[in-house]
């Protein structure tokens, strides 16, 4: 499937230097996005996944339907203040910005293998972060699954050989 005809790319947005990979496109063809979908849910059949945990909000768009489709639990990784009960919390940075990301503190148990999900791999700042919650609960991360990777930016040195699975590479 040639997915990037589905993208948009958005010149200087949110700020002047960034080409914004825009998944709305995609997203709105139902047939692709189902697609774009089943590759991940493919990929992540191999690797035995007990649960699946995404950064907000795109994390949630890939990671929902996979875990809806696996008849596994959902995990939102959310920023500061979002979620109600005891969290714990990492400081991280991004592409442009700075930021704070909790998860519930009973959301994984120890030894859950888990797979990470978002709609895009760029500095890898937001999954390192994710990846430290991840293991402070016990988690195991057995793989990280994106619809895009910016390859420049090298993100996946940061996620400390953790298996990654992307269905387009910039
Ligand atoms: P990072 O932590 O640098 O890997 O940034 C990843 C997050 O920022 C992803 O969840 C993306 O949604 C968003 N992001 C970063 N750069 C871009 C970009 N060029 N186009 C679209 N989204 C981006």
């Amino acid at each position: 499937m040639d997915y990037k005809k589905h993208i948009t790319v958005v010149e200087d947005w949110p700020i002047e230097g960034i080409r914004f990979k825009d998944i709305t496109t995609l997203m709105q063809n139902g047939g692709v996005f189902k697609q774009a979908i089943k590759d991940i849910v493919d990929y992540a059949k191999d690797l035995n996944v007990d649960v699946i945990a995404g950064p907000e909000a795109r994390g949630f768009i890939v990671g929902c339907p996979v875990a809806y489709e696996l008849e596994i639990g959902f995990v939102p990784v959310r920023k500061e203040g979002k979620l109600p009960r005891e969290v714990v919390r990492v400081d991280y940075g991004l592409e442009y910005g700075k930021d704070v990301l909790t998860m519930h503190k009973d959301a994984i148990k120890p030894g859950q293998r888990v797979l990470i999900t978002d709609d895009l791999l760029a500095t890898g700042g937001t999954i390192e972060a994710t990846i430290k919650l991840i293991e402070e609960l016990g988690g195991i991360v057995v793989g990280a699954a994106f619809f895009i990777e910016l390859t420049e930016l090298n993100g996946r040195e940061k996620l400390g050989g953790v298996d990654i699975k992307t269905l387009m590479q910039y």
